[in-house]
């Protein structure tokens, strides 16, 4: 008998030989035949060693589906090829097609194997910088099998719902309205200055790439060759690359570049309150109602509300229903899904004062308004977040009623004792330097120094990462607490009766070398436990006499 045969469908990637998969490389060698577009085989000859290969023209995708299945069924392995990805706008479809009309089932027919490739908007993407990132889509605008009507509708609904949208097959030379009708729709709905890259010959040897945005974008060249991909409402230029964010709302701190929320803040309803609430399965309408209405009302879809229609509009309305002609006229409805920036920091009356004022008290309210939020935490300070573009003007103002402004997050925190109500003042110009030099530095993870004034330590200083005692004139340090859970334990001394001119440089010391050979995220003691040395100070377990099973966060 014969050797049985075998189809494979291969997406060769965007063209170039470092952008196709192993797989589809070997599928190629296996191939006693390769069927494809002409240039495509020419694309990959290099890479066959294939007896016969059959190119054809562009548009004989069906022939070219039957061929292989004749082929295979004969006893052949026949590779059909397509570029990108062939399940996208590709063979792998008209393949099982064919093979349906003929009665074909996995069973009982011959094998077929789909070999995935980089598709267009995966290979485009990566030339422009990061455009994709959120929910995407890709539309073929080649309404050469498909209705216009119909790619219409889709390009409007993606255009609605925000999409970043790849369209595929923009122009050609017999099809150039499309582009320019597709463009008049999205303009319907997205800002003209929306970033749209075009990408032409994705890593082929006639690559071109140009940002532009969507007002402009068809006085730039597009043709078959080209992916248009059009940014949502967030997508940005910078540094000549097109970057969509990966959500619509962004959290930064004094002093800090905007961050995105780390992976355990997301999805908590303080924090994303426009998420579906798992319980209900609804989500709060103020995120597409009102814009004007609302907490954190933003990020919301901002369709602006339909004016009214004079009477004469109405009618003239009404007569084109009837009439089945479409003269009505249609009002814009930029969907606006801009990225929220929500300002955080933490505030508190200062480093060794702990009475507020009620000035202070009602400028946290003026600067909250109804749209913030504030939080008392277990450290002693208030955090405020509050969504601004602004945040100079916010600072400024907590400042004017003397408030002691910090950043949030991983960062260096002082907290100190009240020093018994000032009465034993003499440490605490070490406690403000130390506040000075090193408050809000950036650390790989949270570090709070507890300073605390006397012996009694009753803000309990040795339970901080770093503890520090002053205590007849000189200071005692301890470090390597284990501040939270449920195997807390107190920190180690490691010096007693420091000079207080040592203080800072020790300290200083002791967080350079934990900034530097720190993992991400790793506490202070977590450090210490691994390293077992910082500076000349080593380690001594202190945990080991903890029996209780470990619990993580949220078991
Ligand atoms: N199967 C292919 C798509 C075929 S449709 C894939 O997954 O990529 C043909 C369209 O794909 C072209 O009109 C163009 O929009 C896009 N395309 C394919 N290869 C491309 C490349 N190297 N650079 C830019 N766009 C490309």
């Amino acid at each position: 008998m014969a050797q049985k045969g075998k189809i494979f469908v291969v997406g060769f990637g965007p063209g170039d030989f470092k952008h196709i998969t192993t797989r589809a490389v070997e599928a190629l060698q296996q191939s006693d035949m390769i069927i494809g577009y002409k240039t495509y085989v020419e694309l990959i000859q290099d890479l066959v060693s294939a007896k016969s290969i059959v190119s054809t023209g562009m548009t004989e995708e069906v022939s070219r589906a039957q061929e292989a299945v004749r082929q295979a069924e004969a006893g052949s392995i026949v590779s059909v090829i397509s570029s990108g990805d062939a399940g996208v706008y590709g063979m792998a479809g008209l393949v099982y097609e064919v093979l349906i009309e003929l009665g074909w089932t996995e069973a009982t027919g011959i094998e077929v194997e789909i070999v995935p490739g980089i598709s267009a908007i995966n290979s485009c993407a990566s030339i422009l910088g990061a455009p994709i990132m959120h929910d995407a889509c890709t539309i073929s605008l080649s309404d050469h099998l498909t209705p216009w009507n119909l790619i219409a509708k889709r390009v409007e609904a993606a255009a609605m719902a925000d999409f970043v949208i790849a369209l595929y097959n923009p122009k050609s030379g017999r099809r150039t309205r499309q582009i320019v009708e597709a463009q008049r729709i999205l303009l319907e709905y997205r800002s003209p200055d929306t970033p749209v890259g075009l990408v032409k010959s994705a890593y082929r040897e006639r690559q071109e790439v140009t940002m532009t945005t969507l007002a402009e974008m068809l006085e730039h060249d597009i043709g078959m060759l080209t992916t248009v991909i059009i940014g949502n409402s967030s997508t940005f230029f910078y540094d000549n690359k097109m970057i969509t964010p990966r959500g619509y709302q962004r959290k930064y701190t004094l002093g800090e570049e905007k961050q995105p929320l780390r992976p355990h803040q997301r999805l908590r309803e303080e924090n994303e309150p426009w998420a579906m609430n798992q319980e209900t399965g609804t989500a709060r309408n103020d995120f597409t109602a009102d814009p004007n209405a609302g907490r954190f009302n933003k990020p919301s879809i901002a369709v602006t509300p339909k004016p009214k229609k004079t009477a004469l509009e109405m009618a003239t309305a009404a007569l084109a229903m009837v009439k089945g002609t479409s003269a009505v006229k249609v009002t814009p409805k930029l969907v606006q899904q801009k990225i929220e920036s929500i300002f955080e920091l933490a505030v508190s009356p200062g480093v060794a004062n702990k009475f507020f004022t009620p000035q202070q008290m009602m400028m946290l309210a003026e600067v909250v308004g109804d749209e913030g939020t504030m939080e008392y935490t277990p450290d002693h300070q208030i955090h405020l977040k509050i969504p601004t573009t602004a945040p100079e003007q916010i600072t400024e103002k907590l400042q004017e009623v003397g408030f002691l402004l910090a950043p949030i997050g991983d960062v260096l925190s002082l907290k100190a004792c009240d020093f018994c109500y000032g009465e034993k003042a003499d440490s605490i110009p070490y406690a403000e330097e130390i506040q000075e030099k090193l408050g809000g530095m950036s650390l790989p993870k949270t570090l709070n120094i507890g300073f605390n004034g006397c012996g009694m330590a009753c803000y309990r200083a040795v339970f901080d990462d770093i503890g520090i005692v002053y205590r007849k004139s000189k200071f005692d340090v301890f470090i390597g607490a284990k501040p939270v859970g449920r195997t807390a334990h107190a920190a180690q001394p490691v010096v007693e009766g420091l000079e207080p001119e040592q203080l800072i440089p020790l300290i200083t010391d002791i967080i350079e070398e934990y900034k530097a050979n720190a993992h991400p995220n790793e506490r202070l003691f977590k450090y210490f436990k691994r390293v077992k040395k910082i500076l000349h100070f080593t380690y001594q377990d202190m945990s080991s006499k903890i029996k209780v099973e470990p619990a993580p966060c949220g078991d």
